[in-house]
């Protein structure tokens, strides 16, 4: 058993070992370095021996066999220099070395042949000469065959083997010294040749894993785990690449940014593994859907598409559009079928975007325009968006610089209960009045403070000046008041409004806050959680500018609401739109059922209030009562009724 085991294993140390290919490989690259040192060795002690035999041995032997052997040789080195920059495969590297595993056989025999055939000749220090040549040559050949273990085994093997049989038996005392002499060094070579060639093995399999490692940082790096789509990192990285490609053939090249419409409603209503799941289902089709551009997955809901090539605007626009068509169709999963659109910017190179990062921003900005004016469709950033961006450049830097506590005021809007004309409160309205710019509409302001991540410096000097005001009013008066997102996302946000309240002495139950649906899509749980602090405190929260957004029933129903002001969209020609009308009737319908008080915004004729009175409308708020008004004409108009003001100012 033991025997069988020391034969396969001797037979394992003859033979290339062919399990790793990437061992081979590195074999086969350090043994084609040492090759030609090795037969530089070889042949120079052949023909030192040759040469010190020259006239006492035959001329066959001196010259012929020394020249044999040398062409032998030299055939070999031109072949190993000229393979010295090959790359191999795995499988030419086994071959190659097995190769030179017999060819190792072969040349130890021809040599240790030639050789022993001196020996006759020679006196005792020519023969020690052959002794010397043999033992010096091996343990060379066995060091530059350090790398092909198998082939370093034969050649001491069999030179080896030889030489201790041949000068053992000459019975010589010298020669038997130095044949056991030989043995030893050789066997204490052979096992530093093994350690050696086993930490050789290691460092490969090492730089093996390491680069693995290397290569699965990468895909860490570079890859979204949850979709496979390049990442964020990715992106930029092929956004400059593919922009340097365009600059230098002169071609263009289109970026569209897309972000998902009623992504966070999924992930609250359904849990985020189905929104996962979306995610995953969307990138899908994206890759799909796309042919000679690429996907990116930039984060959240947000992806990215970079189109070399592309073609002119209006057609670009319609393959943009046949993309956020394919995202919009339903997504069915086993929880229920889920609806999404997609909006998207696009901004080409270099038509209005020069370098990478403009040409992200303008993408950017696109998708924020198709976000608010065409959700769920493809917008081309162009030059009217170009000149809205400078204009917004402009009003944020000057916003960022003003006198806030200066330069803002309010205007006060009349909210008029339709059946008795009796004034209920009023909606402070801000108003910018801005020595540079002049008067700047909120509808502008506002928006841009919010991208800019400015709004509650707005809001604070605001609200303490909308509460200062209504405390100079009679107490049976309301107040509204607008809050944005940033107001509520975050607790300190939330605690300063708190405080401003209760330092303002206003009586909270009078106070109405009101916040638009996309308020909750930023962050859902942090703005519902500021909400009922808020309601806790006794403030009534409205839900401004209902049916515009995309809550679903179930989020409006968790969250601690009062009030719901139906959008002026719905309200104007409400009396000629059918549409129009069955969605305010299915919104007071819906308002009443949940118990909430419901406020009619943007009345303007008096067909449409005659619509609301029909449709049982309560709260209306409108120009056709009053436009918003300044402070000091607040009072005047609630002293009078709706109804006496309005025919007043006819
Ligand atoms: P909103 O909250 O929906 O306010 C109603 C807007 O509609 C006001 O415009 C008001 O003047 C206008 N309006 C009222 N009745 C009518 C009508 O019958 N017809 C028409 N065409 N318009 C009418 P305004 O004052 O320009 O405010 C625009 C938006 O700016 C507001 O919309 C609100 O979203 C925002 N905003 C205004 N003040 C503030 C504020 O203090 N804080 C925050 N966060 N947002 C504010
Ligand atoms: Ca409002
Ligand atoms: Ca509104």
């Amino acid at each position: 058993m033991n025997i069988t085991r020391a034969g396969r294993s001797i037979r394992g140390f003859m033979s290339v070992q062919s399990e790793n290919p990437e061992l081979l490989k590195a074999q086969y690259r350090a043994f084609t370095r040492q090759m030609p040192m090795m037969y530089f060795i070889l042949l120079s002690s052949t023909w030192a021996l040759a040469i010190t035999h020259f006239g006492v041995a035959p001329s066959w032997l001196t010259t012929g066999g020394p020249l044999l052997l040398t062409c032998g040789c030299l055939l070999r080195v031109v072949f190993w220099l000229r393979t010295r920059h090959f790359e191999p495969s795995p499988d030419l590297a086994y071959a190659a070395l097995k190769r030179a595993n017999r060819l190792a056989g072969f040349i130890a025999i021809s040599f240790t042949l030639w050789s022993f055939a001196l020996v006759p000749y020679g006196d005792a220090y020519l023969r020690s000469h052959v002794a010397f040549y043999m033992a010096i040559t091996v343990i060379s050949c066995i060091f530059c065959l350090m790398y092909v273990r198998s082939a370093a085994f034969i050649v001491a093997l069999i030179v080896n083997g030889a030489f201790v049989a041949f000068f053992i038996s000459t019975a010589q005392p010298t020669f038997v010294a130095i044949a056991v002499n030989l043995l030893l060094v050789c066997a204490g070579m052979m096992s530093i040749l093994l350690t050696n060639y086993q930490n050789f093995e290691s460092m490969v399999v090492s730089r093996q894993r390491s680069d693995a490692l290397s290569t699965e940082n990468f895909k860490l790096a570079n890859l979204d785990s949850l979709t496979g789509l390049a990442n964020r990192r990715a992106f930029f990285a092929a956004l400059e690449v593919e922009l340097e490609k365009a600059r230098l053939s002169g071609n263009r090249l289109a970026l569209g940014v897309m972000d998902l419409d009623g992504f966070k409603p999924v992930n609250d209503l359904y849990g985020h593994s189905v929104g996962d799941r979306l995610l995953v289902e969307v990138a899908i089709r994206l890759s799909d859907v796309l042919k000679a551009s690429t996907p990116f997955r930039l984060g959240g809901d947000e992806f990215a598409i970079i189109a070399p090539l592309p073609p002119e605007s209006d057609q670009l626009v319609i393959n943009a559009n046949a993309i956020t068509a394919r995202l919009r169709e339903p997504y069915h999963m086993p929880e229920g079928t889920v609806h999404v659109s997609a909006s998207m910017g696009i901004a080409v190179f270099p038509d209005l975007a020069l370098s990478r990062e403009q040409l992200f921003d303008r993408a950017d900005y696109a998708l924020y325009h198709a976000k608010k004016k065409q959700r769920g469709r493809a917008v081309l950033f162009n030059s009217d968006l170009e000149k809205q961006i400078n204009t917004d450049a402009k009003i944020e830097s000057v916003l960022k610089q003003a006198n806030l506590d200066k330069e803002l005021s309010l205007v006060f809007q009349p909210i008029v209960d339709i059946r008795n004309q009796v004034t209920l409160g009023f909606e402070a309205l801000a108003r910018w009045d801005s020595p540079t710019l002049g008067k700047v509409s909120p509808a502008y302001f506002i928006p841009i403070a919010e991208r800019a991540g400015i709004v509650s410096s707005l809001t604070r000097p605001l609200f303490k000046k909308a509460l200062a005001a209504a405390n100079r009013w009679d107490p049976s008066l309301r107040l509204s008041f607008n809050l944005s997102a940033h107001d509520l996302n975050s607790e300190s946000g939330v605690l300063s409004l708190i405080g401003i309240i209760e330092s303002s002495g206003f009586d909270p139950r009078r106070l109405d806050l009101e916040i638009t649906e996309t308020a909750f899509t930023h962050d859902f749980e942090q703005v519902s959680q500021s909400v009922a602090m808020l309601r806790c405190l006794g403030c009534g929260i409205s839900l401004d500018d209902f049916g515009t957004g995309y809550s679903s029933l179930t989020r409006l129903h968790a969250l601690p609401l009062t009030k719901f002001k139906i959008d002026r969209s719905f309200v104007t020609n409400l009396h000629q739109s059918p549409s129009s009308y069955k969605i305010v009737k299915s919104l007071l319908t819906l308002s009443a059922d949940m118990g909430l008080d419901c406020v009619i915004e943007g009345v303007e004729t008096e067909e449409e209030l005659a619509a609301i009175i029909a449709l049982g409308g309560i709260s209306v708020q409108g120009y056709l009562f009053s436009p918003p008004l300044p402070e000091d004409q607040v009072m005047e108009f609630a002293t009078l009724n709706g109804h006496e003001y309005r025919t007043r100012a006819g």
